[in-house]
């Protein structure tokens, strides 16, 4: 079965097409805000602009003849992107008379990473701009063991990053510069049971503009926010007794989050895995999977089931596939 799945949560705009053994094509086309942070009405006239060339290159890489479905982001996401996104897909679902299916962002970062680096039953660790959640299995159902009390690490990396003049998305940068970070400051470590905030973090480290160097700065944001985020991962793994960690979201990319956490899974004899760069942020392929998943598991979503859903939760979503 071919599913194309499009993402259209937040900055990305991706198309892909995949079936059960490989990813056919992805395309994708990122909004980038001209100032400040992501502007969720700018972003969805870029996706709603993006659109026809995007399904324009995804059928010169795939046969519009042999797709089999369709899958969209339901959400969570911002509203007006979700729209644009859900709109496009229902219009192809008539278009060719098939099958529609809605799927959970958070989910689909979960699936796409088991499905690229054969984890079976992980704790995910999923970081990007706008979520931040510790998620594992039980049973039929995804749970949140802990998450943000506030903003995505993503967001407030980005937010650092804007205060000091640089461009959005500001999380890559502000890596590069914490590696040749060499003092330490410390800020507010907030971790609250499972949960965590991040916020908080973000005023402490602002109001070392101009008192510290800017890497030292970077330095002791990744240090301690990333700690929160290990410390909280490996509680989640010691107490469900999982014997495996799954990163996924933009932020993983990161390599010293990736050290911290892998560290951590050795020192206490689990695997640690990612997915390829390409597919951690995200991009249509996941959600291309997570839909052929859910097809094939008896899902379907009918036009008129087929609302957007800002406040998607992946405990919503009963999963009946192995
Ligand atoms: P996503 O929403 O999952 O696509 O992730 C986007 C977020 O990932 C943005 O907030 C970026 O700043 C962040 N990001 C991307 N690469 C890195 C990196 N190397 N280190 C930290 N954050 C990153
Ligand atoms: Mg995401």
């Amino acid at each position: 079965m071919n599913v194309l799945g499009i993402e259209g949560t937040a900055w990305n705009l991706s198309v892909a097409v995949v079936d059960d053994e490989r990813v056919h094509a992805v395309v994708n086309k990122a909004y980038k805000p001209k100032e400040g942070g992501i502007h969720p009405r700018e972003a969805s006239q870029h996706h709603a602009e993006s659109m026809p060339s995007l399904l324009k290159k995804i059928f010169e890489l795939f046969p519009k003849e042999k797709i089999d479905a369709i899958a969209f982001s339901q959400g969570p996401g911002l509203g007006p992107c979700l729209r644009v996104t859900a709109t496009a897909a229902r219009l192809l679902s008539l278009k060719l008379s098939k099958p529609l299916v809605g799927v959970n962002h958070c989910l689909a970062h979960v699936e796409i990473g088991r499905w690229l680096t054969g984890a079976k039953n992980p704790v995910t660790l999923y970081v990007s701009g706008g979520n931040s959640q510790v998620i594992a299995r039980r049973r039929d159902r995804y749970r949140v063991f802990g998450e943000t009390l506030d903003i995505g690490i993503g967001n407030a990396l980005d937010k650092l990053a804007r205060k000091f003049g640089i461009p959005h998305p500001g999380g890559p940068k502000i890596e590069e510069l914490a590696r040749k970070g060499e003092k330490y400051y410390p800020l507010p470590y907030v971790v609250k049971g499972m949960d965590f905030s991040f916020s908080g973090m973000v005023t402490a480290a602002e109001k070392l503009k101009g008192k510290a160097r800017l890497e030292d700065i970077a330095y002791s944001f990744q240090e301690t926010a990333f700690a929160m985020l290990t410390e909280v991962t490996e509680r989640a793994m010691a107490y469900l007794g999982y014997d495996e960690m799954l990163l996924v979201g933009g932020v993983g990319a990161n390599e010293r989050l990736q050290e911290m956490l892998r560290t951590m899974c050795e020192d206490r004899n689990a695997k640690f895995f990612a997915p390829p760069k390409q597919f951690m942020g995200d991009n249509g392929a996941m959600i291309a999977y997570t839909g052929l998943l859910m097809l094939k598991n008896g899902f379907e979503t009918k036009i008129e089931e087929s609302i957007v859903k800002p406040n998607f939760r992946i405990e919503e979503v009963q999963v009946t596939w192995p």
